[in-house]
């Protein structure tokens, strides 16, 4: 079983438990269909950091309070913003499953977000041997709505990645991002060589680190 496999019957909720297979056979059919209707697009844009006040960063004009963001990317230099997305062929697909077939809709919704986190891993591996030439070393991404990092950001994050006009990323109310399987984060840069795995601080076992989010 691929990865992409796991983490959806993980998001699924089975744990531990062994996959029916039924089940199964949904999550590799809603694997193709994303495979055909999904447009994977990734933005970023690197600025420069600073920490002003304990538990409070600044990313160009972003201000943001945090006290695990703080942690996370303490000693870093520089953060990469970024948004990423599997376009609205995707919504529309899970729309039309939502009225018509429930459970395949369920199972497409975990997909979908395995489908978004394997691209990000993937962009991630290549930014981190692209920026690690230049001599920094990456931290693992730490979106808005993760910890103490507030939601609220998400819209700011966005218009300084100008996402709605180069990859049609926006946000409705309620801090909701369109189209839905999207995502916004932060990375920070550093020079100290961190060996963060792609799966981040939750998959690490490096329990002492001083950076570990969360
Ligand atoms: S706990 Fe692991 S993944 Fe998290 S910052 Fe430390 S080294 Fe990186």
């Amino acid at each position: 079983m691929n990865t992409r496999t796991k983490e959806a019957i993980r998001y699924l909720g089975y744990g531990s438990r062994a996959v029916d297979d039924k089940t199964l056979a949904l999550v590799l059919e809603s694997f193709d269909e994303l495979d055909r209707v999904a447009e994977k697009r990734i933005i970023y844009r690197i600025f420069p950091l600073t920490a002003p006040e304990t538990d409070w960063l600044r990313i160009d004009n972003l201000k943001i309070h945090s006290r695990n963001l703080s942690r996370n990317l303490r000693g870093c230099e520089k953060a990469v913003l970024l948004g990423a997305t599997l376009g609205i062929q995707t919504d529309r697909l899970l729309k039309r499953y939502s009225y018509t077939d429930m459970a395949r809709a369920v199972v497409l919704q975990a997909c979908a977000a395995a489908v978004l986190e394997e691209n990000l891993d993937r962009w991630q591996t290549a930014l981190k041997e692209q920026m690690k030439e230049e001599g920094y070393y990456l931290r693992p991404r730490f979106s808005p709505g993760y910890g103490d990092f507030s939601i609220e950001h998400q819209g700011e994050i966005l218009r300084m990645l100008d996402s709605a006009k180069r990859i049609g990323l926006s946000m409705t109310g309620g801090n909701m991002l369109a189209p839905t399987k999207s995502v916004t984060a932060v990375i920070g840069m550093g020079r100290n060589d961190v060996p963060c795995p792609a799966g981040g601080c939750e998959c690490c076992g490096k329990d002492d680190c001083l950076y570990r989010r969360g």
